[in-house]
């Protein structure tokens, strides 16, 4: 059977699931989990739906783990899943095949509280969303993922609806949307329970999205309005708002002779797409693990954490500008020239992240193509 080498780890994939280009988001899962354990002082892995077990051993290996619980619901992966874990000592692992939601409840019961779920699903993440917080230590990580396109584009609100909760509409960025939808989605379902969620990062890579989060017991301030609503698109202009939850009804862009209402999307998180101060202890790490090739993209992570829940591709900049495709780079040095705070994005490599209205955003393009 044949094998594949990633990091340290070297499995085979037999009948198992294994997807190669979520590389990426298995070293920024083992990234964060070795950050975790030096912080925390230790790390006990569930990986809910491990495949050949490629991740549990991962964090096994790389990032310190103390524990790892691999579960597949899959019984017939069984022999090869034993056989790549096995390079783990064995009262450091164990291998189920339940469905992820019987494990929660298992670790619900028994109070077994796991300091990081990883959770690399298919399609849309479901049920999982409200019951993977029943197996998170406080102060523990959840890492989710959708595979679900579909569902996010803005054509299925009432899918998206039911499914996190959120009406999603048409507009430029969203793929940047379903990565707040799913954290939307988590933070709700933890406020209802009396938790929080602050974001660790944030992924969209090849049509998946990943979403890491913190469950904390407690924020510096608990305002879970102010990081959770919705985010208004102008139909004419392509501007962006973010309308407080108290004047929805009024929710318009004032750039036109008459406001235009706005097209509502959310409710969905709102807040940072990252944690600025992890995504640091992640890249400090990254060389000793031999993940320094991810250093580029937590850099991109950390410059974009805090700016507005929205960006601007450069194709929109130059179809509403009716100008040329301006060059990103100098359109991001002339915005912060300006005053204001602007960056490449991660999620899109032809687009910009910038606190400048839109209107601003295209005076500056236009004056580059001069
Ligand atoms: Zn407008």
């Amino acid at each position: 059977m044949s094998k594949i080498t990633e990091g340290k780890a070297i499995v085979t994939i037999g009948n198992a699931f294994y997807r190669p280009h979520s590389q990426t988001s298995r070293d920024l899962g083992v990234l964060a989990g070795s950050v975790y354990k030096s912080q925390m002082g230790q790390l006990r892995v569930l990986d809910g739906m491990t495949g050949c077990g490629l991740r549990a051993l991962r964090y096994g290996l790389e990032a310190g783990a103390d524990f790892v619980w691999a579960n597949d619901g899959d019984p017939e992966i069984g022999a090869v899943l034993s056989q790549n874990l096995s390079q783990l000592p064995a009262d450091r692992y164990r291998i189920t095949h339940e469905a992820v939601n019987r494990v929660f409840w298992h670790c619900a019961i028994d109070r077994d509280y796991y300091d990081l779920i990883d959770l690399d699903s298919f399609g849309h993440p479901g049920a999982i969303v409200a019951d993977c917080l029943q197996a998170v230590r406080y102060g523990g990580l959840i890492y989710l993922t959708s595979t679900d396109g579909r569902t996010i584009s803005g054509h299925f609100p009432q899918d998206s609806l039911r499914l996190y909760g959120t009406y999603s509409r048409v507009h430029p960025c969203v793929q940047e949307h379903a990565l707040r939808m799913l954290i939307g989605s988590l933070a709700q379902q933890a406020e209802r329970l009396g938790l929080h969620v602050v974001p660790v990062f944030s992924l969209y890579a090849g049509q998946i999205y990943r979403v890491m989060v913190r469950v904390v017991q407690k924020l510096p301030k608990n305002r879970f309005d102010q990081s959770y609503g919705f985010v208004g698109h102008c139909p004419q202009c392509g501007d962006y708002r973010v309308p407080d939850w108290r004047y929805l009804s009024r929710a318009s862009c004032d750039r036109h002779e008459k406001p235009v209402p706005l097209t509502l999307a959310g409710p969905l998180w709102i807040g940072p797409l990252h944690d600025r101060t992890m995504i640091k202890s992640m890249i400090d790490r990254a060389p000793s693990l031999d993940l320094a090739d991810q250093i580029p993209l937590l850099t991109l992570m950390q410059d974009e954490a805090e700016l507005p829940p929205y960006h601007f591709p450069l194709a929109e900049v130059g179809r509403r500008g009716k100008m040329d495709i301006p060059p990103r780079d100098r359109l991001i040095e002339a915005l912060v020239r300006s005053g204001y705070r602007a960056t490449a994005t991660h999620l899109q490599g032809s687009a910009i992240k910038t606190d400048a209205p839109f209107g601003v955003v295209l005076e500056t393009a236009q004056s580059l193509s001069h």
